[in-house]
């Protein structure tokens, strides 16, 4: 049966609705949590290196306030729209909330290929966006941070320009996470996410009696979080079999070099091309014998066209919103374990949470120390969700959620949203 097309925000609704239905929850929260807040449409002018100027459409949307300022990335992808930006902003909310952090969730994106502009291009375009969201974010209010295609440069550029519009003469790390070590960042930020996928996918494997060392692992994706993912995960003792970026998939039975891939990578901008591996088309990545398979690009990676071929036993999802539901109905009716993003990627946002918590006391901490605090708010994350799996009889996913909604009900509750 052909699958029925559902966008990313689409997708959310009904992951909520589901855990809701479980829940039995009140149709006041069913209703707060199916929408953002707040969503704006920024079209900020950015002047070209040729003199000309062009007009690029963003996006910053905030889901949810009840527990807190809202969290999450900001994105530059010529795919970002406005429903892809809200359904990113619903699952932050779900996101902190399963990970005890003290946030609901908010996402931003622009309309751009970055890659088309040069580096002066990319800071005013950086800097525009963050004047045209300077009302609706701050240190207590909205925290951004790197998603897709930003990092710790961007992230400086925003704090600059945040700070020089706020005008009070200070700097202001905390509004935005993901900063650069040597400017007010957090050690372990950039390695966070892929990281904390790589615990996550060791604490599944147990669940499934494999052993972390010598499972067969693979990853779509070569970014920041496919390649820590897969560095971490090869530092646990995984055969990392297969990476895939846009270009190309690598595959190498006896296990790739993921650090001496990740150098090819930072020289050539791709990892088509690296010697020590055979290549094939990137799309061959979901074919590949292996154990746990990390989904670690965009959305909608796995779906009705492609689920047949997958042949892990635990699906670990590194990217956001990566299986459509009916591929995911087809995967567990197979036993496949599937832990959600909203976990398994937590990582990232957790050490922003730790980052913003030592940008307001000034006061910082070891590279040890954060993965360490890590770890335990993972670990501990996935214990509390797979309790909730097993006593109420439901998938991950939908454990994931409901607990999420039950600590976003409470403080609604109490906040007096709903009667
Ligand atoms: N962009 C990351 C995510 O999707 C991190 C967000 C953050 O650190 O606030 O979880």
């Amino acid at each position: 049966m052909a699958e029925k097309t559902l966008n990313p925000f689409e997708i959310v609704q009904l992951q909520v609705k589901k855990a809701c239905d479980e829940l039995g929850e009140n149709e006041a929260v069913r209703k707060i949590l199916s929408v953002p807040e707040k969503v704006m449409e920024v079209n900020i002018p950015v002047e070209m290196d040729n003199g000309t100027t062009r007009i690029f459409t963003g996006y910053r949307v905030q889901h949810n306030t009840s527990a807190g300022p809202t969290k999450g990335g900001i994105r530059f992808h010529p795919k970002v729209n406005k429903d892809e930006v809200k359904a990113l902003a619903t699952w932050m909310t779900f996101k902190c909330r399963v990970m005890d952090l003290p946030y609901g969730g908010a996402k931003g994106g622009i309309i751009v290929e970055p890659k088309e502009l040069s580096i002066r291009e990319l800071e005013r375009l950086a800097r525009g966006y963050a004047k045209s969201i300077a009302q609706i974010i701050g240190e207590r209010v909205d925290i951004p941070a790197p998603d897709v295609n930003t990092n710790g440069q961007v992230m400086s550029w925003m704090v600059d320009e945040y700070s020089l519009l706020r005008g009070v003469g200070q700097t202001l790390p905390a509004v935005f996470t993901g900063k650069p070590v040597e400017f007010d960042g957090c050690l372990g930020r950039t390695e966070a996410t892929g990281y904390g996928v790589a615990i996550i996918a060791r604490e599944a494997s147990k669940l499934k009696d494999l052993e972390m060392s010598g499972v067969r692992f693979a990853v779509q994706g070569f970014g920041n979080v496919g390649s820590h993912t897969a560095m971490y995960a090869e530092e646990m003792g995984a055969k990392v079999v297969a990476i895939s970026d846009i270009d190309a998939c690598l595959i190498n039975e006896k296990g790739l070099d993921v650090k001496a891939l990740m150098k090819y990578m930072k020289e050539n901008r791709t990892i088509s091309g690296y010697p020590k591996a055979d290549e094939i088309n990137r799309d061959e990545i979901f074919k590949q014998e292996c154990d746990i398979f990390a989904p670690c690009a965009l959305e909608n990676a796995i779906t009705t066209r492609n689920v047949e071929q997958i042949k892990a036993d635990i699906i670990v999802e590194g990217a956001n919103g990566p299986t459509t539901p009916e591929a995911e109905n087809e995967l567990l009716k197979r036993g496949v374990l599937i832990v959600p993003d909203i976990l398994a990627n937590a990582g990232g946002v957790t050490v922003s949470y730790f980052e913003w918590v030592q940008n307001l006391h000034n006061y910082y901490w070891s590279f040890e120390e954060v993965q360490e605090k890590q770890e335990r708010k993972m670990v501990a994350a996935f214990k509390s969700v797979v309790e909730m799996m097993k006593a109420k009889n439901v998938d991950m996913r939908k454990a994931a959620y409901m607990i999420a909604i039950e600590r976003l009900a409470t403080p609604m509750r109490l906040r007096g949203w709903f009667k």
